[in-house]
């Protein structure tokens, strides 16, 4: 096979995006992304090194990736995280990275020197005691600020809030205030199910609320609808006064797979196919054998599902037999 086509499943979709997972850790503790328990952390030894990272994402380049995205656990947590950036950054690719924002003060120069432009920052309220409440920590005030020096050092700020039913539901209106005086994009994203994440889907807020509570005070003929990148998983909105704009990513109840371009290493060199796939392919042991880890991306890629990996129906995808087989998403990464 052409290396060329590695990266292709069999549905025809090509993967140029590769998310890479670069540590478990986190300090923030996320209701809906980590277990109240915790998680059992994967020993260091079998954690990917600086080093099997850029060789593994050297690898993905060679065979088409543009584009990498960093995230976790919480990327900036990890003490060699400078260094993996500027690596990183020599690959020629779109580099990004989503982050909670709390060490965002002390990257700027690396965020500048890896040529990173977009940093997504996950900001689930507007609301001090709300944020630390579903964070379960008091980062609140140190967020705010570093969102609004990543703004000043002219960085493209995204803003990714999980809506849950009852819990920030009704602050939909005011991040969307954000984006009339900050260029900022706010990205409103379904909650999702995964192991020990207490889902249930009447927690859910869809694409169609969001809409309807955006239609609540804008007027049809306020609200733009904006042309979505290709294989983008966010659907674009804008205030046509404001400079700042918003999006949906209804995973739930609108899934984007037929345009699905990605494909997510996990902080244990596991490669996964999909976000709700709970089989996944181990590289760490090949890799540092010394073989070819070709045959196990392409044998990653070929195995892909149409649809959510195989929970293509909404009995199968809110079905906690079957999404608790996965992993949690702070060893994802989303
Ligand atoms: N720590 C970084 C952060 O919070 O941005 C990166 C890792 S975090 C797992 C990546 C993204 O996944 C965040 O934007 C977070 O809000 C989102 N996320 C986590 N759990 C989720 C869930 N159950 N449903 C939807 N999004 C989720
Ligand atoms: Fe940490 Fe990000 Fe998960 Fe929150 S969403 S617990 S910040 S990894």
């Amino acid at each position: 096979m052409e290396s060329s086509n590695l990266l292709q499943d069999t549905l025809g979709r090509k993967h140029d995006y590769l998310r890479i997972s670069i540590t478990e850790h986190c300090n923030l503790r996320c209701t809906y992304c980590m277990p109240e328990e915790g998680i059992s952390l994967t020993p260091k030894p079998h954690l990917m090194t600086a080093d099997e990272i850029i060789v593994i994402a050297q690898t993905f380049v060679n065979l088409g990736v543009t584009k990498i995205r960093l995230t976790g656990g919480e990327p900036l947590v990890r003490k060699d995280a400078a260094a993996i950036m500027l690596r990183l950054g020599k690959l020629g690719v779109n580099l990004s990275i989503t982050t909670n924002g709390i060490l965002v003060s002390n990257f700027i120069q690396t965020f500048k020197e890896a040529g990173i432009k977009t940093v997504n920052i996950s900001i689930d309220s507007l609301i001090k005691d709300k944020f630390n409440a579903i964070t379960r920590r008091d980062y609140f005030d140190v967020v705010q600020k570093n969102i609004d020096l990543l703004l000043q050092e002219k960085f493209k700020v995204k803003l990714n809030v999980v809506l849950i039913k009852s819990f920030n539901d009704n602050e939909i209106l005011d991040f969307i205030s954000l984006t009339k005086n900050k260029n900022i994009q706010v990205r409103f994203i379904e909650f999702m199910p995964f192991n020990g994440n207490q889902w249930d889907k009447s927690k859910l807020v869809s694409y169609a609320e969001i809409m309807e509570i955006v239609q609540s005070k804008y007027k049809m003929s306020e609200i733009e609808r904006l042309q979505d990148a290709p294989n983008d998983t966010a659907k674009n909105f804008k205030i046509n006064t404001y400079p700042g704009s918003f999006a949906i990513i209804s995973s739930v109840t609108n899934p984007f797979c037929s345009t699905c371009n990605r494909i997510r290493l996990t902080a244990d060199g596991k490669l996964k196919n999909c976000l709700f796939s709970n089989s996944e392919i181990p590289l760490l042991e090949t890799l540092r054998s010394g073989d070819s880890i070709l045959p196990l991306i392409h044998q990653n890629l070929i195995t892909k599902k149409a649809v959510r990996a195989g929970l293509d129906d909404d009995l199968k995808f809110q079905n906690p037999e079957l999404f608790s087989q996965n992993r949690s998403m702070i060893t994802i990464g989303g």
